[in-house]
C-alpha cells in the first residue's frame, strides 16, 4: 500500500527528512566565504576608497575587515588626543556598520606608521590578524599615493601578504588622487550601481571631516560615474591588480 508523506505527518512524530537545499550538491559544502581584507591608514580611507564594493561583496555573502591604521588625530590638533580618538573610532565604526562589514582600529601614530608598527608588538598583531582571517582579497593604498601615510600602509600591507602561507590577490585603491599606474597591470572594475548610495552614507558618518569632504563626494561621483561607463553601469568602482 502506497504511503502518502500527508498520511505519515498524521499518523507519526516521527521528523520526515527534508533535505537541505544548501546540501542538494556536495560541491557546496566546499564552498568556503570568501575573506577580504581593506587596509586603510585613516578612518575614512576605507570608505573613500573601497566603499562601494565592500557594500556589494556584503551582500554577496563574503566576510570584509577593514583594518584601520591611525585614528588620525591630527586631524584636530586642539581637541585633546584621547576625544578624537574616540571621536574618529566611533565614526569609522558608525560607517562600517553601514557598509556591513568590521572595523580594526590600530593606533599608529601619523607620519610615523613605519617605525611605530614594530613597537608595542604591533606588527605581531597585524599579522595574527592576517593569518587567522586568511584572506582571499586584500585592498590596499597605492605606492604611488602622494600621502606618505598610505604608503607606509601599502609597504606594511604587502609585507603582510609576503608572509603569508597563501598569497591573497593584492589590489590597490586610490583616495583622493586617481591611481596612474602606467604599467601593465591589470585593472578590476566592480559594479557599484546598487550599492554606491551605502557609499555616500558611509562617507556622512565622518561628521568631524565635513569640511574637507562636502567638495570631494562631487569627485566620488565623476569617478564612480566615468568608471562605470567603461563596464556599460551607472557607477564603478576601479582597483588596481598587484599581485
Ligand atoms: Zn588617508
Amino acid at each position: 500500500m502506497m504511503v502518502k508523506s500527508t498520511d505519515v505527518k498524521q499518523t507519526t512524530n516521527i521528523p520526515i527528512y527534508q533535505p537541505n537545499p544548501q546540501q542538494k550538491n556536495p560541491i557546496n559544502k566546499k564552498i568556503k566565504q570568501e575573506s577580504i581584507i581593506v587596509c586603510s591608514a585613516h578612518n575614512d580611507d576605507f570608505v573613500i576608497g573601497v566603499g562601494g564594493t565592500i557594500a556589494k561583496y556584503i551582500q554577496e555573502k563574503k566576510k570584509v575587515t577593514a583594518i584601520v591604521f591611525s585614528y588620525g588625530e591630527n586631524s584636530h590638533p586642539w581637541l585633546k588626543k584621547q576625544v578624537v580618538q574616540k571621536m574618529r573610532s566611533k565614526e569609522a565604526e558608525v560607517a562600517a556598520k553601514i557598509l556591513g562589514c568590521k572595523v580594526i582600529i590600530f593606533d599608529l601614530k601619523e607620519n610615523h606608521f613605519l617605525e611605530d608598527i614594530k613597537t608595542n608588538h604591533r606588527d605581531e598583531k597585524l599579522q595574527k590578524i592576517f593569518t587567522s582571517l586568511k584572506p582571499n582579497k586584500v585592498f590596499t593604498h597605492s605606492s604611488e599615493d602622494p600621502h606618505p601615510d598610505h604608503r607606509a600602509v601599502h609597504e606594511i600591507t604587502l609585507a603582510l601578504c609576503a608572509s603569508l602561507p597563501v598569497h591573497p590577490e593584492l589590489y590597490v585603491y586610490p583616495v583622493w588622487n586617481a591611481l596612474t599606474f602606467k604599467t601593465s597591470n591589470p585593472s578590476l572594475y566592480i559594479d557599484i550601481k546598487e550599492t554606491f548610495w551605502f557609499k555616500l552614507r558611509a562617507l556622512r558618518a565622518f561628521s568631524s571631516q565635513q569640511i574637507h569632504i562636502i567638495y570631494p563626494v562631487f569627485l566620488l561621483l565623476f569617478r564612480a560615474f566615468r568608471e562605470g561607463l567603461r563596464i556599460h553601469s551607472r557607477f564603478a568602482e576601479k582597483f588596481f591588480r598587484l599581485k
